[in-house]
């Protein structure tokens, strides 16, 4: 950390900031960097990425691509990552010749949920009984560590509930990591908890940290359907979670925007995972808060101190998905007419089931209201 406050100074508008991934959080971050005076080049291999056709310049080549990796690294004055599946390695190859935030050894621990649980364990972070599997034959043992009914997950690349699934029994556990073709598999105690909630934050180069209102989530399927701030949950977990989420981020030595999922039961929690960049939780601060996740990405990014967040309004996030775009009736019309929503759309040019497509930010006085709007909206 030292080393890197004297190497980075903070870097003027007008610099050329990198961005690794193509998708909408790249999009919101290049808009919140072109606001601030930055140009942005995006590294994607798609040649339809919602971020590119928002930034300066596309480099339109795949993660590992040394060349690629060396032309960014040539035109920008600091790289970050919109896609937690970077290779690290690629991360430190940047390393060598640009600032590059959050450190490759985050990105490396999000990447695998064993490694992302053991630094929990060995940190004294409060987790859920779970044991990592390489082979058919540990999965029984594990099973009998569990309460009953316990979660298979894919270590690497699950996203939105893929790679995941419920089992009551160890012959389900094992058919499961069968089914996911014998690759490294975490099996989890099923947590029975009263609501999800998560914590977004920032951290500069000088060791502050800035946390974001905490977010209750609602899934549908494994897939975030809506965010309410503040969370309806009590005062003592509140800042329970916001101290937990600050302790892990300097434990990492965190630079950048981290966002932390957890389980709440009663007054305790438990961590379930975290992202290396902005999160689809943490959009509710682009039109409720002073500051927004994206801008806090660009400010730890040109070597700025955070900025102080404040929460100027209730909200409600509701994310918009192909499945709704491509039902019948469908129509932007309806949605744009919401008075108080702000409408976020990611100009992605195919609606597909399951591929987010867009949010709405829905602001007010009190979550219980907001929320019958959401629902008023989805039956729109
Ligand atoms: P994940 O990909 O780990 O965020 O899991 C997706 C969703 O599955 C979570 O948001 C929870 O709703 C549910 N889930 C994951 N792990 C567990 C668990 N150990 N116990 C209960 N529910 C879980």
């Amino acid at each position: 950390m030292a080393t890197d406050k004297k190497i980075r100074k903070s870097l003027p508008p007008g610099a050329t900031l990198g961005v690794l991934g193509g998708g909408q959080l790249g999009r919101m971050f290049s808009q919140a960097a072109s606001k601030m005076g930055y140009r942005v080049c995006v590294l994607d291999p798609a040649a339809d990425s919602p971020a590119a056709e928002v930034s300066a310049t596309h480099i339109k080549a795949g993660f590992d691509d040394q060349a690629a990796l060396a032309e960014l690294a040539r035109v920008c004055d600091a790289v970050t990552t919109e896609f937690e599946n970077v290779p690290a390695d690629s991360l430190r190859f940047l390393q060598n010749s640009v600032p590059v935030s959050p450190p490759p050894e985050a990105v490396e621990i999000a990447q695998n949920r064993n490694r992302e649980k053991s630094f929990f364990k060995d940190h004294k972070l409060p987790v859920n009984t779970c044991v990592a599997l390489t082979d058919v034959s540990q999965v029984a043992v594990a099973f009998e560590s569990m309460s009953g009914k316990a979660v298979i997950k894919t270590a690497r690349f699950g996203y939105d509930g893929k790679g995941q699934q419920v089992c009551t029994s160890a012959a389900e556990a094992e058919s499961a990591f069968e089914e996911f073709g014998g690759v490294e598999c975490i099996l989890e105690d099923f947590v029975p908890f009263d609501c999800e909630v998560s914590v977004v934050l920032a951290r500069d180069i000088y060791g502050n940290v800035e946390t974001f209102p905490v977010v209750e989530n609602q899934h549908i399927n494994g897939i975030l359907d809506l965010c309410i701030v503040p969370a309806r949950v009590p005062a003592s977990v509140l800042e329970q979670a916001q101290a937990i989420a600050a302790s892990l981020a300097e434990a990492l030595d965190y630079v950048g925007v981290l966002a932390i999922e957890m389980f709440v039961c009663g007054e305790s929690i438990s961590l379930n995972e975290i992202a290396p960049r902005p999160h689809n939780s943490g959009h509710y601060t682009m039109d409720a808060c002073n500051y927004s996740q994206f801008d806090q990405q660009v400010r730890t990014l040109i070597g700025l101190p955070v900025a102080k967040v404040n929460l100027h309004q209730p909200a409600v996030m509701l994310n918009v998905l192909g499945d709704l775009i491509l039902s019948d009736g469908f129509d932007w019309k309806k949605v744009q007419q919401v008075s108080n929503g702000h409408v976020h759309i990611y100009g992605k040019t195919e609606a597909r089931i399951a591929r987010k497509m867009a949010h709405i930010n829905l602001l007010g006085d009190n979550v219980e209201s907001l929320l019958s709007e959401a629902e008023s909206l989805k039956r729109l």
